[in-house]
C-alpha cells in the first residue's frame, strides 16, 4: 500500500506499518525477546537463512522493524538499522565498515562523545582519526590517505552552528575513495537529507527530535543495503540493538516530527531575531539569519533553520549565568530534543573538560549560551529569557 510518491508527511504516519491477525490500527508494541517456529523444519529455516522471519530479538522485531522503514522512507535511504543510542550507530557504523589499520577524517566540532570514541576507543583498536575544520572542505581532502575509509560530519555544528556543505564533502570522499557519513541529528530528515546531497551514509541519536519528548534513547545508521549489511552484523553479534519499547516511541514520535521541527524552528527564529536586536548581545548563531556566514548553504541544504539558537552575551561568564539563573520555565540542562526548552552554558558544561584556551580557540567562550527552542509559545521563551538579559 506503500507509493513510492507519497509526500514526507504521509510517509511520516503511513510507512512501516503491517498489520498483525488482530487489524490493529495503530503501530503494535511487540514486547517479545524470541519467536517460535511452527516446526523444526522452519526452525531450521529461519536460522539458515532460507526462509525470512524474527529468530530472536538481538537479531529483529518487528515494531524495530516498523520503526526501521518508516525512517529510512523519510531519509530517503535504502536500509535503516536501529541501535540502542546514537552512540551505538556511531560505534556500530564504525565496526561496520572499518578494520584496524584504517583511518577516519572527522569534523573537529562534533558531539563530545563521538570526539572521545573516536580519538581515545577506536584508537586502541589501530583506527586512527584525523580532526578538521568542519567548515573548509580542502582540510578534508589535505588530511586524506590512502587508507582512509571515512569522513565523519556533524551539521549544524554544536553549539556554534558552523555548517559543512554536504555535497562538497561527498565529492572529496569520493575522490579519495572514502565514504561520507552524516550526523544528522539536529536537522533531522525533516530538515535536511544529506542522502540525496551525496552523503553514503546517515547516523542519528533518536534520542534527540525523532522522539522529540525527552522519553528514551535510540539511534539509527542508514545507507544502501550493501554498506549496511557490515552494520547489522555488527548489532547482532555485538548486540547494542533498540528495544521494541523505545522503537515504538519513536515510531509514534516521527508523525509528528515535521510539525514539531517547523513550530520549533519558526520560534527559533523568531528569538533569534529578538536576540539580535538586544544592545546586551555580542552575537547570535543561528542558520536561519541573514547574518549567518553561512546562510546561503543553510538555504541550499536545509529547508529551515531547526531549533537550536546559540548567541553570546556581553560581560562573559558572569552574565551568562545571570541569564540562566534568572530563567523561570526555560530548563537548565544539556539535553536537547525535547519540546521543553532547555538552556546551557557549554563552557562549564558541555565543553569544561577542554582547555580553556582549546575552548577560546573553538570560539565557545565565556558568554556563550545555546538555547534549545521547544514547543512553548515563542513569546514565553523569550520573556522568560528577557528576565536575565538587559
Ligand atoms: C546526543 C547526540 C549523540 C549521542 O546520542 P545518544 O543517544 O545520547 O547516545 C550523537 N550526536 C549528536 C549530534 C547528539 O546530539
Amino acid at each position: 500500500m506503500m507509493e513510492d510518491d507519497f509526500g514526507f508527511d504521509t510517509l511520516a504516519v503511513r510507512s512501516g506499518v503491517h498489520r498483525s491477525q488482530f487489524n490493529e490500527h495503530s503501530e503494535a508494541m511487540y514486547l517479545t525477546s524470541s519467536f517460535v517456529f511452527e516446526s523444526a523444519e522452519q526452525a531450521a529455516a529461519r536460522f539458515s537463512g532460507a526462509e525470512p522471519g524474527n529468530i530472536y530479538a538481538r537479531f529483529t522485531n518487528p515494531t524495530v522493524t516498523a520503526f526501521q522503514e518508516r525512517l529510512a522512507a523519510l531519509e530517503g535511504a535504502e536500509t535503516c538499522v536501529a541501535t540502542s543510542s546514537g552512540m551505538a550507530a556511531i560505534l556500530s557504523c564504525a565496526m561496520g565498515l572499518l578494520s584496524a589499520g584504517d583511518h577516519i577524517v572527522s569534523s573537529r566540532s562534533i558531539f563530545g562523545s563521538t570526539v572521545q570514541l573516536f580519538g581515545n576507543i577506536l584508537k586502541r583498536f589501530g583506527i586512527e582519526t584525523t580532526f578538521v575544520s568542519a567548515s573548509d572542505p580542502s582540510e578534508w581532502e589535505k588530511a586524506s590517505k590512502p587508507n582512509t575509509r571515512l569522513f565523519f560530519v556533524e551539521t549544524p555544528s554544536n553549539p556554534l552552528m558552523e555548517l559543512s556543505d554536504i555535497a562538497a564533502l561527498a565529492a572529496v570522499a569520493k575522490r579519495v575513495g572514502a565514504k561520507l557519513a552524516v550526523d544528522n541529528c539536529f536537522c533531522t530528515p525533516a530538515i535536511q537529507k544529506p542522502l540525496e546531497l551525496g552523503a553514503d551514509i546517515v547516523v542519528h541519536s533518536a534520542t534527540k527530535y525523532i522522539d522529540g519528548q525527552g522519553r528514551v534513547l535510540g539511534g539509527a545508521v542508514l545507507g544502501s543495503a550493501e554498506l549496511m549489511e557490515g552494520v547489522r552484523n555488527f548489532l547482532r553479534t555485538a548486540g547494542p540493538t533498540m528495544s521494541a519499547f523505545n522503537a515504538w516511541i519513536f515510531l509514534k514520535g516521527l508523525e509528528t516530527l515535521r510539525i514539531r521541527m517547523e513550530a520549533q524552528s519558526r520560534s527559533a527564529l523568531e528569538l533569534a531575531k529578538w536576540l539580535e536586536s538586544q544592545p546586551s548581545i555580542e552575537r547570535v548563531y543561528y542558520p536561519g539569519l541573514p547574518s549567518h556566514p553561512q546562510y546561503e548553504l543553510a538555504k541550499i541544504q536545509q529547508s529551515m533553520g531547526g531549533a537550536i539558537v546559540s548567541f553570546e552575551v556581553k560581560g562573559g561568564r558572569e552574565a551568562a549565568w545571570k541569564v540562566v539563573d534568572s530563567t523561570r520555565m526555560i530548563s537548565i540542562t544539556a539535553n536537547l530534543g525535547d519540546s521543553k526548552s532547555t538552556i546551557t552554558h557549554p563552557a562549564t558544561t558541555t565543553h569544561g573538560r577542554i582547555s580553556p584556551e582549546a575552548r577560546e580557540a573553538a570560539g565557545i567562550r565565556e558568554g556563550l549560551l545555546r538555547v534549545a527552542v521547544g514547543l512553548e509559545s515563542a513569546e514565553d521563551i523569550i520573556a522568560d529569557l528577557s528576565r536575565g538579559i538587559g
